[in-house]
């Protein structure tokens, strides 16, 4: 359904919603997905998960950075959480966004934020880094970004979207590095990405088999679609794929079962946990993937304190959503 997708990555990238989303904290089941806004929240749900046979990747969200100070904040606050991992002996490792270190308005502030980031993940038993994959438009400046890095620090890695033509190329330029193989979240045109969801779940899975078998290091195979989750293990058990050679990811809040049924077969298994007080960005991509999401949102509409409990600014986000899910059910039909 592109219209719904297309109007919830429109208010993704809204930075006046964005804003007051932030001031406003978690609201319409959006707390479902992030795991709070406070160290000790993000460390229980950290042990809890470690508990399960399940390690992590925490992000801390925000993406809207605009000047120096905020993309030195946004470091600073990856630094907190990276410490509070190794500190309570955690497993778990970070995914961070060069968008948020300052790369939208100066790119070698970004690369000096992340080499901050890695000499520290050094000091914490080399923890790996990895750099999420955003909009197209900054792929030039990840793959920039990572070769500056990529001969001094063995921990950092990135993503590949395969609904981008590009992802063959990079896959072949990174075998060294610990790759996580997405579909891709973002809404690019035709001359640089597959359009339709069967083009992109084939290059997807060829994509991962091509990796499986080429790669030099770990393989993370991040999706929440069971049928491509099983034909992959059919073909790691067939080519007899090592178990330290790939693990399984999925997005905190989504297909828990799944997730620990998938662990519990003794794979790797890692959740994506995302942190702090930027949710709104996130949960609307999260909403264009999956309309069905919507329903956590219709729950916590219907509970009759929410919206006298922050007004009129509630008030704008219930009619978004509600705009969006009428698109949503309108369409199904
Ligand atoms: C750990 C992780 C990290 C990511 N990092 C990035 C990144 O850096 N850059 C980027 O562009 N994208 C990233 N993504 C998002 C990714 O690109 C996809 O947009 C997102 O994962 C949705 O695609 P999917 O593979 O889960 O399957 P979809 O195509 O969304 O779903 C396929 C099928 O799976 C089943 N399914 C999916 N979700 C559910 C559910 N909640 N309940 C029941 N059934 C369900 C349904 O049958 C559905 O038809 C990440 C995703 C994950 C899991």
């Amino acid at each position: 359904m592109p219209i719904v997708k297309d109007f919830f990555i429109g208010l993704s990238n809204n930075s006046f919603l964005n804003k007051t989303a932030k001031e406003v904290g978690p609201m319409f089941g959006a707390n479902k997905v992030v795991a709070g806004n406070t160290i000790k929240y993000l460390i229980d749900t950290i042990e809890r998960l470690n508990n399960k046979g399940i390690t992590v990747t925490v992000d801390c969200l925000g993406e809207f950075v605009v000047t120096e100070g905020e993309a030195i904040q946004a470091k600073d606050q990856i630094l907190e959480v990276m410490y509070a991992i190794y500190n309570h002996s955690l497993a778990g490792h970070m995914s961070v966004k060069l968008s948020q270190l300052g790369s939208e308005f100066d790119i070698d502030l970004a690369y000096r934020n992340l080499r901050e980031i890695l000499l520290k993940a050094n000091e914490f038993d080399n923890m790996h880094i990895n750099i999420d994959t955003e909009k197209y438009d900054s792929l030039f400046d990840i793959t920039q970004v990572l070769d500056r890095l990529k001969g001094e620090f063995k921990n950092v890695g990135t993503v590949i979207q395969a609904y981008l033509y590009k992802a063959d190329a990079l896959i072949d330029k990174y075998p060294e590095l610990r790759l996580r193989m997405v579909k891709g979240a973002y809404k690019e045109n035709e001359v640089i990405a597959f359009q339709t969801k069967e083009e992109i779940d084939e290059n997807y899975i060829r994509l991962i088999k091509k990796r499986l078998l080429s790669a030099k290091n770990v393989t993370s195979i991040a999706t929440h679609d069971d049928k491509i989750i099983t034909q992959i293990k059919q073909f790691i058990k067939d080519n007899k794929i090592d178990k330290d050679r790939y693990e399984f990811q999925m997005l905190y809040g989504f297909r828990s079962d799944l997730a620990e049924q998938i662990a519990g077969e003794g794979n790797n298994f890692c959740i994506y946990v995302p942190y702090g007080d930027d949710w709104f960005s996130y949960f609307m991509r999260r909403l264009a993937e999956r309309p069905q999401n919507l329903n956590l949102m219709f729950k916590e509409l219907l509970k009759p304190d929410i919206l006298k409990k922050v007004g009129t600014i509630a008030g704008i986000f219930a009619g978004v959503v509600a705009t969006g899910s009428i698109l949503y059910r309108v369409l199904k039909k």
